[in-house]
């Protein structure tokens, strides 16, 4: 059977005043989802471990049967990763800004927010070396980029770049007494200062200084992360799995995981139709011979963060209505609805409180929940489990699993 994962960003919340004290979960028209929630079996989840304030990077590692205190030293690869970049196991991965160097000042961290030209720009710091090691360098959305270095003894336990404010660019300093820590500071300070050197006089900054825009004459590294090696979901468990997301750092994780990340159209959208898409997509892909497809939609986590709790509840609304095609399929294989993390209102930003989580499917154990929420997943009968636990959860459901032991 096929196993389809919807996960959606930073849906678990807290009860809130403005919803009459329930959560946006519980106070939005949900009936697709409050369907499956009846049919299948409920419960809460710990994306990594209770109490822990999940990452968008690390739930989604945990939940995909890694373990991220053990892989995951930062989030640069995982962004480098979902720009598309071939990483190898070793490289040393950041996330950049462009910004505006005004006499030995940061004058604007984002360098107007610049949106043209930032592919000509990444282009003349792209294949540089630096004492041996190999610079890829490439552009990402507006004035952001992924830096990679690739070379032998490099560390990611270094300090960045990026002063976080305006003002003069921070020193990279080695956070640990290795040689390999040391260099790769050097590296990366020699980095930034090549790449003044380069944008400064470069025709795209010569344009935007007449048009009086700022110029992107500067790079500033930061987040470095070791590019783990993890064991390709394919050989662990011995099946097809694909992913479905906007966000690059999801796309990283999966991409790192060996799964096929595929590309839809408005995959980064908040419209219903893009909603919709995501779910049209992720059932051709199980019928076209994936044996497991991941759905990450991106948009509760957005509004957790600008504590708008009725744009939240209305945006889960929007998102149910997508999910009618799933009502004709899901006697058919495994589908699991849950959250990476709880981004809650009150909070505007991830907390360590547990998700809800449903599935639902053929052969799967019922109980008396009657809708999807935080306090009717409490009282199923999943119980609380962890992030960790749920593929080999759904696919033990799907028949997808090995036995252990005789
Ligand atoms: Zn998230």
């Amino acid at each position: 059977m096929k196993v389809m994962l919807i996960i959606l960003d930073g849906m678990g919340d807290r009860p809130s005043e403005a919803l009459g004290g329930l959560t946006p979960l519980e106070a939005a028209e949900t009936p697709n989802m409050d369907a499956l929630a009846k049919k299948g079996i409920n419960g809460m989840m710990d994306p990594i471990a209770p109490g822990i304030r999940a990452g968008s990077d690390t739930a989604h590692l945990s939940i995909l049967g890694y373990d991220p205190y053990e892989v995951y030293t930062g989030r640069g690869p995982f962004e480098a990763a979902g720009e598309g970049l071939e990483l190898m196991p070793g490289d040393v991965a950041f996330r950049c800004n462009f910004a505006t160097l005004t006499d030995g000042k940061i004058s604007d961290r984002r360098a107007g927010r610049i949106k043209e030209g930032t592919h000509e720009l990444a282009a003349s710091l792209d294949g540089m070396e630096i004492d041996g090691v190999k610079v890829i360098f490439k552009e990402s959305v507006e004035h952001r980029a992924v830096l990679v270095l690739r070379g032998e003894g490099l560390s990611a336990n270094i300090s960045d770049a990026d002063p976080h404010a305006l003002g003069p660019v921070h020193k990279v300093k080695p956070l640990d007494d290795s040689p390999e820590a040391r260099r790769t500071a050097d590296i990366v300070n020699t980095f930034v200062k090549e790449s003044y050197e380069r944008l400064k006089d470069h025709p795209v900054n010569i344009k935007r200084i007449e048009e009086e825009l700022p110029p992107a004459n500067i790079v500033l590294p930061r987040g470095a992360g070791m590019v783990p090696h993890l064991s390709s979901f394919t050989e662990r468990y011995g099946i097809k799995a694909g992913a479905i997301s906007g966000v690059s750092i999801v796309r990283g994780v999966c991409r790192l995981a060996g799964m096929d990340v595929l590309d839809v159209e408005g995959a980064k959208g908040t419209a219903k139709s893009d909603f919709h898409a995501k779910v049209v997509a992720g059932l051709e892909y199980l019928s076209n011979g994936g044996d497991f497809v991941l759905i990450n939609m991106k948009a509760p986590d957005l509004f957790g963060h600008d504590s708008d709790p009725e744009g939240k509840r209305d945006i889960i609304e929007w998102i149910d209505s997508a999910f009618e095609p799933l009502n004709d399929v899901v006697d058919r294989g495994i589908i699991a609805i849950t959250a990476d993390h709880s981004t809650p209102c009150d909070v505007g930003d991830h907390s360590g409180d547990p998700v809800p989580l449903l599935i639902a499917g053929k052969g799967v154990r019922t109980d008396d929940v009657e809708e999807f929420g935080e306090r009717s997943a409490m009282k199923g009968g999943l119980g609380q489990i962890r992030g960790n636990d749920l593929l080999n959860i759904l696919f033990q459901l799907a028949g997808l699993s090995e036995k252990f032991g005789a």
